[in-house]
């Protein structure tokens, strides 16, 4: 066994119990102080300058090696999501409506256990570990405010980052194993509303009135052909009307329609053809049939992009820590969203899934993340401490 796996099996009673409290104790967006406090607990009497975030309970410590060198950043989220919880695990929720469904549990505390793995190695650094325990990466973009109060600026008596890695758990895949790919590796989300605004009626005599249902309609039929005929056919993009709603009665031509939906894209450029697509057909449909469309977006988080050489890097080192058979190149990327994006914006690196699969559960049969019935394999976090661990010594060494 490599020796950093060796050491991260040596840590991985206390990073369970780590995980297992703060699973017992979920907390939601960007205000986690039950959290933040254990990890505070957790780092105590390791050599890291930390720093608390200002508008949030983020965490950032540093770990200066004993030479001088480059910055790497190590990213674990913190947050939990609004459900209750469906399991019989003895550390369940003790929170109504909250549960730890998509592992960040799991993260934070293999991201305390790395910082205490590193402190180990302190002596062959060169350069700073930063250790990032974000809040709110499931949908208030935490990772943005961590980078408005200086996570990008440099450490003390360092460079600043010019590389940074996060895990993620998949419960689907098997335990231990890593997967990463260069390239694109989770999609952009928009949401968007058209509001198709006509002039209400009696529904026998359309002509004295305008009505907004056949034009909502056929933008709903116009926006599949905007995918087809405007996105290069080699860059993955879906736009899905989730919801339509117009009228009250079948005698009353209404004076609205609107139309909700979502566009997932892995390349920028397509998510802005697809972006400014929508508003355009929706606007130029109705003016076609002389009525008007209000469109309004929410932009969600934008495409998670790994470099392509830190990621072949990635996995260069995940092969020689975990074996060529347990650390592979991911087939293909997800549409799932992951604010890391904003990071990965700025300097480059890497986002890779740690396979998390309970034992009792089949390839591909466990509960997905944000599943109420959500179950993570703790024997998996070893090799998520292993790799938080050698892709930093690595980094910082060559
Ligand atoms: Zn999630
Ligand atoms: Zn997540």
């Amino acid at each position: 066994m490599h020796e950093l796996l060796e050491q991260a099996h040596a840590l991985l009673d206390d990073v369970a119990r780590l995980r297992r409290a703060i699973h017992r104790e979920p907390e939601l967006g960007l205000d986690l102080p039950l959290t933040q406090a254990k990890v505070l607990d957790a780092l105590q009497g390791l050599p890291l300058e930390i720093h608390r975030g200002q508008r949030t309970t983020s965490v950032m410590a540093d770990l200066r090696g004993s030479q001088s060198g480059r910055t790497i950043i190590l990213r674990g989220d913190m947050d939990a999501l609004p459900l209750q919880e469906d399991t019989d695990v003895p550390f369940k929720s003790t929170i109504d409506g909250r549960m730890h469904a998509c592992g960040h549990d799991a993260h934070t505390a293999m991201l305390a256990g790395a910082a205490r793995l590193l402190a180990q190695h302190q002596q062959a650094l060169s350069g700073t570990v930063r250790f990032m325990f974000q809040p709110g990466e499931e949908g208030y973009a935490g990772a943005v405010v961590m980078m408005d109060e200086g996570l990008l600026d440099a450490p003390s008596g360092g460079s600043p980052p010019t590389a940074a890695y996060a895990l993620h758990a998949a419960p689907r895949w098997a335990p231990g194993t890593v997967l990463t790919r260069p390239g694109p590796v989770l999609a952009s989300t928009d949401n968007f509303t058209i509001v198709v605004r006509g002039r209400g009626g009696h529904a026998s005599a359309p002509h004295m009135a305008a009505d907004p249902v056949p034009v909502a309609c056929e933008i709903g039929m116009a926006l599949q052909t905007l995918v087809t005929r405007s996105v290069n056919v080699f860059s993955p993009a879906v736009l899905t009307i989730g919801k339509i709603q117009a009228g009250t009665a079948s005698n009353i031509i209404p004076e609205i329609a609107t139309l909700d939906g979502t566009i997932r894209t892995l390349a920028p450029e397509t998510r802005a053809t697809l972006v400014e697509g929508v508003h355009r057909v929706a606007r130029g449909v109705s003016a076609a049939h002389g009525l008007e469309a209000e469109v309004t977006n929410t932009a969600g988080y934008p495409v998670t992009v790994n470099d392509a050489d830190f990621a072949r890097f990635v996995l260069a080192t995940g092969r020689e820590i975990l074996g060529a058979e347990h650390c592979l190149e991911q087939p293909s990327p997800q549409l799932a969203g992951e604010d890391f994006a904003y990071v990965l914006e700025h300097i480059p690196g890497a986002m890779s899934s740690l396979g998390t699969r309970p034992f009792a559960y089949a390839e591909g049969e466990a509960p997905n993340a944000h599943s109420n019935r959500y179950l993570l394999n703790e024997e998996a976090l070893a090799a998520g401490m292993a790799m938080y661990a050698g892709v930093a010594l690595a980094y910082l060494k060559e």
